[in-house]
C-alpha cells in the first residue's frame, strides 16, 4: 500500500517537473510577457490590455493576447471575435487570430455560453492556467500580454509564479483616490513577488465631449499620474473616457480598428512608446551596462541629494554589480552635477530627497532619477534596484 502510495507520488512530481519543462520551452518563444493587472474591477483593465495589444501589432510586434479571467473574461468581445472557437489538438490549443501579427487566447472563447458563471477552486485555476501558458501555440512573439482578473488573487499569483521571467506588470488605475488606493495595494503585491512595475497607465482621465470638445474630469484627473510620481513608478500615460470605446465593447468589435486615428488611439499609442521606451531602458541594465550613481554620507545613502559631498558610482554589466567607485563632485553649483554626472557616464540614480527642479536637469540630461530610496549601503540599494524590491518611501525634498 506504501509503495504503491510512493509510487504514484513518484509519477506525480515526474509529470509536474516534465509540464514545466513544457511550459518553459514554450515561454521561451515569447520575447515579453507582461501581466495587466488592476487594484478593482470596473476601471477598464480588460479595454487597456486589449488596445495595448491592438497597438503593440500595429507598431509591427508579433503579439499574443491571453486572457485569464475565467470568471467575466472579456477580451474576445473586446477583440471582436466572439464566437471564434480555438482549435484544440492533442495537448495543443492554437490561438484565435485576430488580426495581422495578433492572436488571441480566452477562457471566453471556450466556454459555450457567455453567461455561464464558472466555479473554479484555486488550485483548478492554477492548473488551468498552467495548461493555457503550456499547450497554447503561439509560435515566435514580440509580447505576451495577459490580462487577469482584478486585484491580487490566484490568478495574478499563478502567472507570477508559473511564469519567472515575467518582464513586469503594467498597472490601470482610474484618476479616483478609490481605485488609486486600490493600485497601492497591488504595487506592494509586486514588490512581494519581486515583480517590476512597467508602469501605470490611468484610464478613464476626463471626458471629451463630444459637442463641444471640452475636457470635462468625471472622475478627477492626475490621480494615477500623482500615485506612479510619489511610488517612483514610471507613468505610461492618460487615456480619456471614450463613448466609441463602449460603443465599440458593446457592439463587439475592436475599438481602434473601427477609430484607428482617434485621440484615444493617440493616447494608446504614446503609452506604448512611453512603455518601450522605459523596457528598453531596463534591458540595457539587464543586457549591457549601466552606470548608477548614489549620494553617500559615511557608506549610506544621503538623505539629502543637496548636501552629499561624495557619489558611490557603482558598475552593472549583465545585471550584475560590478566595482563601486567613490568619488567626489565639484561644488554643487545649478548646473554642474547634471553636467557632471552625464560626463562620467551615469545614467541612473538612485537618492532620498531631491527638489523637483534639481530632478528636472537630471531627466535633460538623460539620467533618469530615483527619489525616497531608504539609507542603505550603494551596493544594497543597487542590488534591490535590479531585483525590483527597491521599496521608495516619499521624497522629503519635493517642493
Ligand atoms: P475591468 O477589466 O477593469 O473590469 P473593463 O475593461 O471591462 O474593466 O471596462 C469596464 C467598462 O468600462 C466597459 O464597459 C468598458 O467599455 C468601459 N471603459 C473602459 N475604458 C474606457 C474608456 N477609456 N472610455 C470609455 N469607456 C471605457
Amino acid at each position: 500500500m506504501k509503495e504503491n502510495l510512493d509510487q504514484q507520488k513518484m509519477d506525480f512530481q515526474q509529470q509536474q517537473a516534465l509540464e514545466q519543462q513544457a511550459l518553459q520551452e514554450r515561454m521561451k518563444s515569447i520575447k515579453h510577457k507582461i501581466l495587466i493587472l488592476s487594484g478593482k474591477g470596473g476601471v477598464g483593465k480588460s479595454t487597456v490590455a486589449a488596445n495595448l495589444a491592438v497597438t503593440l501589432a500595429r507598431d509591427g510586434k508579433k503579439v499574443g493576447l491571453l486572457d485569464v479571467d475565467i470568471h467575466g473574461p472579456s477580451i474576445p468581445k473586446l477583440m471582436g471575435i466572439m464566437g471564434q472557437v480555438p482549435q484544440m489538438g492533442d495537448q495543443t490549443i492554437t490561438p484565435v487570430k485576430a488580426g495581422e501579427r495578433l492572436f488571441v487566447m480566452s477562457m471566453g472563447s471556450l466556454l459555450q455560453h457567455q453567461d455561464l458563471a464558472v466555479i473554479w477552486r484555486g488550485p483548478l485555476k492554477m492548473g488551468a492556467i498552467k495548461q493555457f501558458l503550456k499547450d497554447v501555440e503561439w509560435g515566435q512573439l514580440d509580447f505576451l500580454i495577459i490580462d487577469s482578473p482584478p486585484g491580487t488573487g490566484d490568478e495574478p499569483l499563478s502567472v507570477a509564479q508559473l511564469i519567472p521571467d515575467l518582464d513586469g506588470a503594467i498597472l490601470v488605475t482610474s484618476p479616483q483616490d478609490l481605485s488609486v488606493l486600490d493600485v497601492r495595494k497591488t504595487v506592494t503585491f509586486c514588490r512581494q513577488l519581486s515583480m517590476p512595475v512597467l508602469g501605470v497607465i490611468e484610464n478613464m482621465s476626463g471626458l471629451v465631449c463630444p459637442h463641444c470638445g471640452q475636457g470635462i474630469d468625471v472622475f478627477k484627473r492626475g490621480g494615477g499620474e500623482r500615485m506612479a510620481r510619489e511610488m517612483n513608478l514610471p507613468f505610461l500615460g492618460q487615456i480619456p473616457i471614450d463613448p466609441q470605446v463602449v460603443e465599440a465593447s458593446d457592439a463587439g468589435v475592436s475599438f481602434l480598428s473601427e477609430h484607428p486615428d482617434s485621440p484615444t488611439a493617440e493616447a494608446f499609442e504614446k503609452a506604448v512608446q512611453t512603455l518601450l521606451a522605459g523596457m528598453d531602458r531596463a534591458g540595457k541594465g539587464k543586457a549591457g551596462s549601466l552606470r548608477i550613481a548614489v549620494p553617500t554620507a559615511e557608506g549610506k545613502l544621503a538623505a539629502h541629494f543637496g548636501h552629499c559631498r561624495q557619489f558611490a558610482i557603482v558598475e552593472v554589466a549583465g545585471g550584475r554589480i560590478g566595482e563601486t567607485r567613490m568619488v567626489e563632485p565639484p561644488p554643487h553649483e545649478p548646473g554642474v552635477l547634471p553636467e557632471w554626472l552625464h560626463q562620467q557616464g551615469v545614467g541612473l540614480i538612485i537618492a532620498g530627497g531631491m527638489g523637483q527642479r534639481a530632478r528636472g536637469h537630471f531627466t535633460d540630461k538623460g539620467i533618469e532619477v530615483i527619489t525616497g530610496a531608504p539609507p542603505l549601503s550603494p551596493e544594497e540599494l543597487v542590488e534591490q534596484h535590479l531585483g525590483g524590491t527597491l521599496q521608495t518611501g516619499e521624497n522629503i525634498c519635493d517642493h
